[in-house]
């Protein structure tokens, strides 16, 4: 039955083979059997019921919370031309009557609504008469009470809709659900445990970076300007921020968009559909943006502010590379931000249970932002339960492991510290003891009469509360929950203090960006083709192909229809209504392009499993900067990624090159500066930069001239 399946994904969607637990679930429900599918973001939950929905008999009635999604799923459907709808208050009443009227006549195969539609018993009556193929509940971590997006009136439907005796089967998706949030989903619907389908939750086209200690704002500069041209949200704590941020970028010149809850509903929408439809490139935020928004293209979501826990971490950053393409989350953190986020729970409804629950959370999240381990594994762990030793050799801290500082002692005298001051303070208190601070509080409890104050004093506070904060990131030292949080031993304190075990640190981490393998010229005529054809069709630019598409035709420049049907992502339906223009674009840059050699796709039937843009390894930081360089980045790039100055990224490529890695020289010089340098350097007395600089015309920078001497090994 399968091969079915298979076929339709293939014909319709334009895929060659189904992406992990798809063919499960697919299995599962095309069998009748309830159930829950929990995938990544970006994983393929949508095809789970749309092809049982198209094999099936029947209307398929997708449930979700997000109305703002509904639109463009369907435009999706349609695009493909499968007959879809959705039935939601954005609607006018005549409008909703009109469809409820063909969903009655059985004309569609999709209906979306939210929850609330069942409150309305005309609807009820059409969907209990009509043969329908499956219910799918979409975003189903919003029906438990466990989850951290719980909507009531979601929770409520479950019992009326099991009423219902011509609803074959049901399912649940969803990519944020711990194990709590799952079972109670299940018992819900009554999905057995063989029937839960769990992907886990790894985006292995993520990578994750941490940032910290670093000026924020000339962060974000030099990083927009490294990527303007590409979509990305920036998440701020507060709308102040947003409004702040987005005057700072508005004013550089820079396509920007704003979105929060004080704006009007009017403004708000326009922002997004600026953002959804590439007309601004960057979306500044608070949390109230993103639900619901399915932009596939989405190459990175940079916190400007840490969140206030894990969960909303993972699905805010979450919002990048849907469509599987390489893609960067990346957090700026600075110690501030954790009072605020602690200001936050103070002043919020919840009561004291709650709030207990929500800085154990935060606790949790600035683990995230100390420890030295892997930050994906980190995430994973945080879902998971459990602990890992993973290492995805894309975050930053995996990418940054080349520095590895021994500091057991160091540690031996904190845990020490925390031991002499009775286990009833905090962080900033431990530190100062350490620092041998003369603050007021510390004479008045007499902590300074402990024999180990004072007893790092060659160190800043803040360099303290750093390695403290990094010790309760990797369990070293506990935390008594709550608003001050005081540090506890543990087994592993205990360990550290009788030497069995080491601690060790590593540096500081940056964050790098993958290689580029495609055609960036053709890549951009394709994306301007793909918003004016969007434009005309009155949809989102990737509803038509997603960025992953256009970037394997930029790889591939397929110029007849059976090469273009091997491309991911382009089926018959899509290449019937849109094929023949992108094969029009590729074919006169190809003629234009004559010595780009074509490459040849293979179909290996598998999809390629995404490379890792580094492994983490003892390189120096010259070679770092030599691969950086060595994958096409540039050096303006690269100095801006890493945190160094231009000169510092010059000498490690010349360092690279001296050890005998070879270089693209004539980025450099041309052959007549290569030719003139040398000439200078013969008439020189004493070869060194400067008399060869006032030898030569002005415009021959030092960096130029230390190249020619490098490559020709007259430099050491
Ligand atoms: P989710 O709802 O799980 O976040 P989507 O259903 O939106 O993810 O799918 C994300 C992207 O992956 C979409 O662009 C979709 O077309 C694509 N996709 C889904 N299944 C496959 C597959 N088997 N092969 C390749 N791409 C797929």
């Amino acid at each position: 039955m399968i091969a079915e399946q298979e076929k339709i994904l293939q014909t319709y969607f334009g895929y060659e083979t189904f992406r992990p637990g798809q063919r499960e679930v697919i299995h599962q429900v095309i069998h009748k059997q309830p159930t829950l599918a929990v995938m990544p973001t970006g994983g393929g939950k949508s095809l789970c019921y749309q092809i049982p929905g198209l094999s099936l008999d029947g209307t398929a009635i997708i449930i979700s919370p997000l109305i703002s999604l509904m639109k463009d799923q369907v435009d999706a459907l349609l695009a493909l031309g499968i007959p879809a709808t959705f039935i939601n208050s954005s609607l006018s009443p005549e409008e909703q009557q009109s469809r409820l009227q063909q969903m009655a006549a059985n004309q569609y195969k999709f209906v979306y609504v939210a929850p609330e539609r069942f409150d309305s018993t005309t609807f009820s009556n059409v969907v209990r008469r009509i043969p329908i193929s499956l219910v799918a509940f979409d975003e189903a971590h919003c029906i438990s009470q466990w989850g951290h997006d719980f909507r009531p009136s979601y929770r409520s439907i479950v019992p009326q809709l099991k009423q219902f005796s011509n609803i074959p089967v049901f399912m649940a998706l969803t990519a944020t659900a711990t194990e709590e949030v799952i079972a109670d989903i299940q018992d819900m619907l009554h999905i057995a445990n063989q029937h839960v389908v769990h992907t886990g939750f790894e985006r292995s086209n993520l990578s994750f970076h941490l940032v910290k200690g670093r000026d924020k704002q000339a962060y974000l500069r030099s990083f927009l300007q490294e990527h303007h041209e590409e979509s990305g949200i920036i998440y701020t704590a507060t709308r102040k921020q947003v409004d702040s941020l987005y005057e700072q970028l508005a004013n550089r010149g820079l396509q920007v968009a704003k979105y929060h809850a004080g704006l009007s509903e009017q403004e708000r929408k326009e922002a997004q559909s600026a953002f959804i439809h590439d007309e601004k490139q960057i979306m500044i935020a608070t949390n109230a943006f993103g639900m619901g928004i399915d932009k596939s293209n989405v190459r990175y979501v940079i916190h400007y502010a840490m969140p206030m826990n894990i969960e909303s971490y993972y699905q805010e950053a979450g919002r990048a590379g849907r469509d599987g393409e390489p893609s960067d989350c990346i957090l700026l953190f600075s110690p501030q931000d954790v009072q605020l986020q602690k200001f936050l729970i103070e002043q919020s409804q919840m009561d004291e249970s709650a709030k207990q629950k929500e800085y154990r959370k935060l606790q949790a999240m600035v683990n995230y932002c100390h420890t030295h381990s892997c930050l994906t594994a980190f995430i994973l762990d945080y879902f998971q339960g459990e602990a890992s030793e993973g290492s995805c050799g894309r975050c930053s801290n995996c990418l940054e492991r080349q520095e590895t500082t021994d500091m057991t002692e160091e540690a031996q005298m904190i845990l020490s510290c925390v031991k002499r001051m009775g286990e009833k303070f905090g962080v900033g208190m431990t530190a100062k003891v350490l620092r041998g601070s003369k603050d007021k509080k510390i004479r008045d409890f007499r902590l300074d009469s402990l024999s180990t104050y004072g007893i790092l004093s060659a160190y800043t506070e803040r360099e303290l509360t750093e390695w403290i904060q990094f010790m309760i990131a990797e369990q070293l030292l506990a935390t008594e929950e709550g608003k001050f949080p005081t540090l506890k031993l543990n087994q592993h304190s205990v360990d550290v203090l009788t030497g069995k075990r080491k601690v060790l640190m590593h540096t500081a981490p940056i964050p790098v960006q993958g290689e580029i393998d495609y055609e960036e010229s053709l890549f951009t005529q394709l994306r301007t083709l793909r918003k004016s054809m969007a434009d005309e069709h009155q949809v989102p630019p990737y509803v038509l192909f997603s960025d992953m598409t256009l970037k394997e035709l930029s790889r591939y420049f397929p110029t007849s229809k059976a090469e273009m049907l091997d491309i991911k992502g382009i089926g018959e339906k899509k290449y019937e209504q849109y094929g023949e223009a992108f094969l029009e674009v590729i074919r006169s840059w190809r003629e234009a392009h004559p010595e780009v050699k074509t490459k040849v796709k293979i179909s290996t039937g598998a999809p390629a499993a995404p490379k890792p843009k580094h492994t983490a390894d003892d390189r120096p930081s010259h070679m770092v900067t030599y691969q950086m360089f060595q994958s096409g980045k540039s050096l303006k790039d690269i100095a801006a990624m890493r945190a160094l100055s231009p000169q510092t990224i010059e000498n490690h490529l010349f360092k690279a090159a001296q050890q005998g890695h070879p270089l693209a020289w004539e980025i450099f010089f041309s052959p007549t500066e290569e030719a003139a340098v040398l000439a200078a350097y013969e008439k020189v007395e004493e070869p060194g930069l400067k008399p060869l600089r006032e030898l030569l015309p002005e415009d021959y920078s030092y960096t130029l001239i230390k190249a020619v001497l490098v490559k020709h090994e007259l430099f050491n």
